[in-house]
């Protein structure tokens, strides 16, 4: 089930001299060895992209939205072999995974749409003169989308770039190659032009550091870490690319004293262990009206220990292991920090097993404010919940990390609700459910969480130029 892993540059499929293991991080064992590009695939990969996109710029948004809506067909008619081997690479449960396929192939649907509505307009002007603003494919897009969501992350930045008229060469992550490799297959088989899109893997920096500085380049589209961001955009300034930066985030979740406590917690719990974690929207700072914490608290923490844990595979796990061997020291250290600081660990802390990147859920109480996870995403199933006194004091505690991409509150009060709205400082702001992305609203962050927005009618937007014409009769 789970696919041969080769290259995709220029419309065929390459192995090369140099190849790294992709490994189940459920079991440890290897799934098959991934080609990593030389500088030589890299610079066909960009001879393609450019070739790529002289041809489908030219291509009319009607005929590359069938051409995206074929391969979107495609993806869901093979649900269930992608998910499996989204499952195999990533560990996530396997209704997870088929959920995944769904929100991709959803993601492709949407854009294609966008694609026949980039509108430009006409702005009035003196008897003789025209003036018309049309916008218009930015170029080349290097992208680099994470191992978090394998078949999703790439989905969104591929499903932009091709609506817009643009031709990408996608950096999918090294240890989830199978979800990204997929899409390529959709595409190809749905009739794509050679070299519209290219799929390559390898060693990260040097890709970036590669393809970025090359003049056909024009955006650059990222999802990672705030710091790998921030060095790819510091590299994009220095030729004046623009960039798409979705980063980090360190979700807020403001638990008022008019909720239904018991669902919410419950609803907090489960939410917080999907995917084991891994989500930059994922829940994890929970503040909760202190009349209500420790009702809360205790309902969270009793559905958080009932999390089913182990492989992805088997029907009845509701929580996969993390999805490399860097994730569990990592949640490690910041558990034992926040003990260390005084703070109550309510249930997990500790890695399960001896084989594969297992580890607990697990929820902090009263955590204190100089605790590192505080401040430091997780990313991780672990959940952090602390008391407040009021509304004031939830949200100021929201906004005090440098991040910004979800945050979410329970509560039915109106004017509540309008303070969320105005004082939250995020991108997305879910209140009563902690849903925070869907195809047809844009996502994106704040602050140090990025810059650009994708989905909704702003998606297009960051792939695409805006050129004024203005034409003189006279
Ligand atoms: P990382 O920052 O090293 O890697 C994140 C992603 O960026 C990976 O897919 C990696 O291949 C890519 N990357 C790393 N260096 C790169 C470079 N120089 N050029 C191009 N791509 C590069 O971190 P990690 O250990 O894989 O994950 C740890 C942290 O990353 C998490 O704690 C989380 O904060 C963040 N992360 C965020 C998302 C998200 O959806 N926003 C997804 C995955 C990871």
């Amino acid at each position: 089930m789970y696919p041969e892993l080769r290259l995709f540059i220029g419309g065929t499929w390459r192995k090369t001299g140099r190849d790294i293991p992709v490994v189940n991080p459920a079991t440890e064992e290897e799934l098959g060895r991934l080609p990593c590009a030389s500088v030589k695939d890299l610079d066909d990969a960009l001879q393609a992209a450019v070739e790529g996109f002289r041809l489908w710029r030219r291509t009319s948004p009607r005929e590359r939205a069938d051409t995206i809506l074929r391969a979107a067909a495609l993806m869901r008619q093979r649900q269930e072999e992608i998910a499996h081997s989204i499952t195999l690479e990533h560990g996530k449960p396997l209704k997870q995974a088929r959920l995944e396929v769904i929100r991709g192939a959803e993601f492709f649907e949407w854009d294609a749409g966008e694609a026949m509505r980039t509108y430009g307009r006409i702005i009035p002007a003196a008897q003789g003169h025209k003036f018309a603003v049309h916008h218009q494919p930015v170029g080349v897009v290097a992208a680099f989308s994470p191992w978090n969501f394998p078949m999703s992350q790439p989905a969104r930045k591929i499903a932009g770039a091709l609506a817009s008229g643009c031709s990408v060469i996608l950096k999918a992550a090294e240890e989830t190659p199978a979800g990204a490799l997929h899409i390529a297959k959709a595409f190809e088989d749905a009739g794509l032009p050679a070299g519209v899109l290219n799929l390559v893997f390898g060693e990260p920096s040097e890709i970036s550091g590669h393809l970025i500085p090359q003049d056909p380049v024009r955006l650059v589209a990222f999802t990672g870490s705030t710091t790998v961001g921030r060095h790819l955009t510091t590299l994009a300034a220095q030729h004046d690319t623009r960039v798409l930066m979705e980063l980090g985030g360190h979700a807020p979740v403001i638990v008022c004293e008019d909720t239904d406590v018991q669902s919410a917690a419950v609803s907090g719990a489960v939410r917080k262990m999907r995917n084991a974690g891994q989500v930059c929207t994922s829940p994890t700072r929970f503040f909760a009206h202190e009349s209500v914490f420790d009702a809360y608290a205790a309902g969270f923490v009793a559905r958080a220990k009932a999390t089913v844990v182990g492989n992805g595979l088997d029907a009845t796990v509701e929580m996969g292991p993390t999805a490399n061997d860097r994730r569990v020291p990592a949640l490690s250290e910041l558990v034992e920090d926040a003990v260390a600081q005084g703070a109550t660990l309510a249930t997990g802390g500790s890695r399960v097993g001896e084989r594969g990147y297992f580890f607990e859920p697990t929820v902090l109480l009263n955590v204190p404010e100089a605790a590192r996870i505080m401040r430091e995403e997780p990313f991780g199933p672990v959940a952090v919940i602390n008391p407040v006194a009021s509304l004031d004091e939830a949200i100021a505690l929201a906004n005090s990390v440098p991040y910004g991409l979800a945050g979410y509150a329970f509560t039915n009060r109106a004017d509540y609700i309008d303070r969320l709205i105005d004082e939250v400082e995020v991108g997305n702001l879910s209140i009563n459910t902690l849903e925070a992305s869907m195809p047809e609203t844009p996502f994106g962050g704040v602050k140090s969480s990025g810059y650009g927005r994708e989905g909704g009618i702003e998606g297009l937007e960051n792939y695409m130029t805006v050129k004024n014409v203005w034409h003189s009769a006279e």
